[in-house]
């Protein structure tokens, strides 16, 4: 009976150990289907797609070490900076000389180079008992001074007959006169004023004609110089085209009191355009006034009517112009006298710039020319300056001839 009970503890302790074996294995078998799903390769992150923000680290490291100027080599092995020219200097814009008295300055120009008609004048008729030779001396001076035949015929009349009333006086009763009788003849009533005013809300347009060599140009130059002192704005029209050097030497002009120049880039080009140009834009820039410089190749009168004509006509499809003045030079005498009569059948000439009265003795010239073309002088011209352009005035100029 032990026996028996001894053999089945030893087949229950084999099943149980058979048991534990098999719910071991089982337990094994269940463990490793679950770790296998922990442990399976996964695909990696999406990387964001979102740029960094302010604070995000960087995904990777730089794998080069900020380099710093002195890695480079140093800031002198730089490449050389670029030289900058000097900025160029602002232009001095040149405040002109107010035009109110200017005659009275440049007087002494004047008086210098008349004094020979003034003194000889006055010595012979304050000489008393004057007979036919002395007269004739009176007028071969006046002759010699430009003031031309019928205005000295008609001086001469005048002067006989105060002498003749008054017979033999001094000289300051002559002076008194000869300045009467030359006021006379210089005409004080003319209207020497020179149009630039805005008319009828567009600028005013003057036109400058006269032979090459005269003086036109600088004319032009001055007399932009004359207008702005009385606060004028002014535009210059550069339509002297065939001169190379006379757009460049009006627009020097211009630069040095602020005034534009209106100019063609070629010479040669159509002045008839340039002076349609510059009166356009004259327009758009609400000027006072447009002056506009043209070329003085005169030569035969049918040339210069077609030029002038052309230039005239194309200006006027924009606006009516409202002075010519007419540049001579004043040393030319009769040659000035012959230029004044063709271009005055050319252009309705409004007034007379007599240039280098400085330099002659002929001061009668204002006198017949006023005459052949019956319109005044308004400018003289006194010198190379700037500023040795004077607004023409009767009584200054008469005074500086004959004290
Ligand atoms: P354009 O050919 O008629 O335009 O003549 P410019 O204007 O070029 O002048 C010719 C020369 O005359 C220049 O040397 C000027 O300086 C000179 N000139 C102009 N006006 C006067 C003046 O009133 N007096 C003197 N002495 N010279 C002048």
């Amino acid at each position: 009976m032990a026996r028996v009970i001894d053999q089945l503890w030893e087949y229950i302790a084999i099943a149980v150990g058979i048991l534990v074996i098999l719910g071991g294995v089982l337990l094994g078998l269940l463990r490793g289907r679950g770790g296998r799903t922990k442990s399976a390769p996964t695909a990696p992150p999406r990387k964001k797609e979102v740029l960094p923000g302010v604070g995000d680290d960087a995904e990777e490291p730089r794998d080069t070490p900020t380099r710093t100027i002195e890695d480079r080599g140093g800031v002198d092995t730089l490449p050389p900076a670029e030289v900058l020219p000097e900025p160029a200097p602002t232009p001095t814009i040149e405040r002109p000389e107010a035009p109110a008295g200017r005659l009275q300055r440049l007087r002494a120009r004047l008086a210098r180079s008349n004094t020979a008609l003034g003194k000889a004048l006055l010595s012979l008729l304050s000489r008393g008992g004057l007979d036919e030779e002395a007269w004739e001396d009176v007028e071969d001076t006046l002759l010699a001074s430009d003031l031309g035949v019928e205005a000295t015929t008609e001086l001469v009349e005048s002067l006989r007959s105060k002498v003749k009333v008054e017979g033999a006086t001094d000289e300051a009763t002559v002076r008194g006169w000869l300045r009467e009788d030359l006021l006379t003849l210089v005409d004080p009533s003319m209207d020497r004023s020179i149009a630039s005013s805005r008319v009828a809300g567009r600028p005013a347009v003057v036109l400058v004609v006269g032979v090459n060599g005269t003086g036109k140009t600088t004319t032009v130059g001055k007399l932009a110089r004359v207008l702005v002192a009385q606060d004028k704005d002014v535009v210059l029209g550069a339509a002297d085209t065939f001169r190379a050097a006379a757009a460049d030497q009006l627009e020097t002009w211009g630069g040095r009191v602020g005034v534009p120049t209106i100019r063609s880039d070629r010479d040669g080009a159509d002045p008839a355009s340039v002076a349609f140009d510059a009166v356009k834009a004259g327009a758009e820039m609400e000027a006072d006034v447009v002056l506009i410089d043209t070329a003085g190749r005169l030569h035969n009168k049918v040339g210069l009517m077609d030029e002038l004509g052309k230039v005239k006509r194309v200006i006027e499809k924009q606006s009516p112009i409202d002075e010519v003045l007419l540049v001579l030079d004043a040393t030319t005498g009769q040659n000035g006298l012959r230029q004044a009569e063709v271009f005055g059948e050319a252009v309705d000439v409004t007034g007379i710039v007599l240039t280098k009265m400085d330099g002659t003795a002929k001061g009668g010239i204002v006198v017949s020319v006023q005459r052949k073309l019956g319109v005044p002088v308004k400018l003289v011209g006194l010198g190379e300056g700037p500023d040795d352009l004077a607004p023409f005035d009767a009584e200054a100029f008469v005074d500086a001839l004959i004290d």
